[in-house]
């Protein structure tokens, strides 16, 4: 008997005829004589909603307050889902965050999983009914509700799959796998059969939303077997594994794109030390995490321009905190930029071979593209460019390192 545990996203449970559908997948999974733990996003376009509700309220919503709203698009699908399979004859019991015992820190909006106390999950199954978990939640030390980041239900199914020794995560979607970039930029993006936990952790968090970030780090630190397939079809799907010697030998795995990207600069800083330390310890301190970041040399060893990136909804308080900072130091001013996005190739392959980077420089200058800043690491290449021509760039650097080829 196997321990499944299977997340169904959004548009996998847009309606009751889906919710439906997806409990017979359920229930099936169930009769083969497998253990199953289900868990489940908000309907399509609920959280959505709720993001826009706030806003029409209030421009900077409370992040407590947030996550009390926000988390409730998930619970909604979770009783449906656990009435679908009892009308087809299974037990079923649906859980929050909290009922599941999924701890996290405070960091609202953006919350860590911390530890997951199973008990109910376990004993759930050992009474033969099917748990279905609210994703993208769990409670912080106050015993207050916590929301892991959008997408983030693909998280709290690794996490319940790592905690409980699951034998297979699979996270359905409404992709058939993850292919070499999205496949509704590129329709001619080539679906892998694997991928390993390395390059797709870089393909999450370069933006890829196929899986959220974190759910990659997890599956990769407890080795949790982790399967993204359509909950459309029967397609096999794609698995994300150990790298080992029969994966593709390629140069670049894949290109990825995130549109969630504000890029702010502050010109004429003091250019002496302990300066980015205060501008950067203060944004931390305020909960925004900080990409990447560009200083200028200074040409008379008196001031310099500092520009940084962080998510486009973090924008704003990262920009006031800028204008303080400023303000304090007397600089030449700040300014954001939130119309650009983040390009990425992605590649273990890249290691070993030159001239990576510079293919892709030329590819996007000849395109007529400009790149405002560049990063970095042994298996990734990311550009900032205009968010206008950031779908050109996928499209671009696709083509020119051949990845829709067999
Ligand atoms: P869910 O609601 O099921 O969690 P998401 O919308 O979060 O689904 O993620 C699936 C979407 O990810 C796809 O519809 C696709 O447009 C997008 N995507 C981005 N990059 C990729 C990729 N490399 N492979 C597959 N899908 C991708
Ligand atoms: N409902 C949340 C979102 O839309 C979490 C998820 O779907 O994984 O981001
Ligand atoms: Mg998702």
């Amino acid at each position: 008997m196997k321990l499944i545990v299977q997340k169904y996203g959004g548009t996998s449970v847009k309606d009751t005829e889906r919710i439906k559908a997806v409990a017979r997948r359920v229930v099936e999974r169930a009769a083969e004589g497998n253990k199953v733990i289900v868990v489940v996003s908000a309907m399509a376009g609920e959280t959505d909603k709720f993001i826009k509700f706030a806003n029409e309220i209030t421009s900077r919503p409370d992040e407590r307050e947030m996550d009390m709203l926000l988390s409730s698009g998930e619970r909604v699908t979770s009783a449906l889902m656990a009435m679908a399979i009892q009308a087809l004859g299974r037990k079923a019991i649906s859980f929050t965050g909290r009922q599941v015992g999924i701890f996290t820190d405070s960091s609202h909006t953006k919350a860590l999983i911390d530890h997951i106390e199973a008990g109910r999950l376990k004993s759930a199954l050992g009474h033969d009914k099917i748990p279905v978990v609210a994703g993208f939640q769990g409670i912080n030390e106050y015993s207050d509700v916590t929301t892991l980041g959008r997408g983030g239900s693909d998280t709290t199914a690794v996490a319940i799959a790592a905690a409980l020794k699951a034998d297979l995560c699979e996270i359905y979607t409404d992709v058939d796998g993850v292919y070499t970039t999205d496949p509704r930029i590129v329709p001619e993006a080539r679906k892998m059969t694997r991928i390993s936990y390395d390059e797709m952790l870089e393909m999450a968090s370069l933006g890829a939303k196929v899986l959220h970030g974190r759910s990659v780090e997890f599956a990769k630190k407890f080795n949790v077997p982790l399967v993204v397939r359509s909950s459309y079809n029967d397609s096999p799907g794609t698995l994300v594994t150990k790298e080992d010697g029969e994966m593709e030998k390629v140069v670049v795995t894949g290109v990825a794109q995130d549109k969630n990207q504000a890029r702010i600069t502050i010109m004429g800083m003091p250019d002496r030390p302990g300066i980015a330390a205060s501008l950067f310890n203060k944004i931390a301190a305020a909960n925004v995490n900080v990409d990447m970041i560009v200083q200028n040399i200074s040409h008379d060893d008196q001031a310099t321009d500092i520009s940084f990136t962080v998510s486009k909804t973090d924008g704003d308080k990262a920009f006031e905190i800028a204008q303080q900072v400023s303000d304090k130091l007397g600089t030449s001013g700040v300014n954001m930029n939130p119309d650009v996005a983040k390009v990425s190739i992605i590649g273990v392959g890249m290691q070993s071979h030159f001239g990576v980077a510079a293919t892709m420089f030329e590819t996007l200058s000849q395109a007529g593209i400009n790149i405002m800043m560049i990063s970095t690491s042994e298996i990734k290449i990311s550009c900032v460019v205009a968010a206008s021509q950031s779908e050109q760039a996928v499209r671009e650097l696709h083509t020119v390192f051949e990845l829709a080829k067999e």
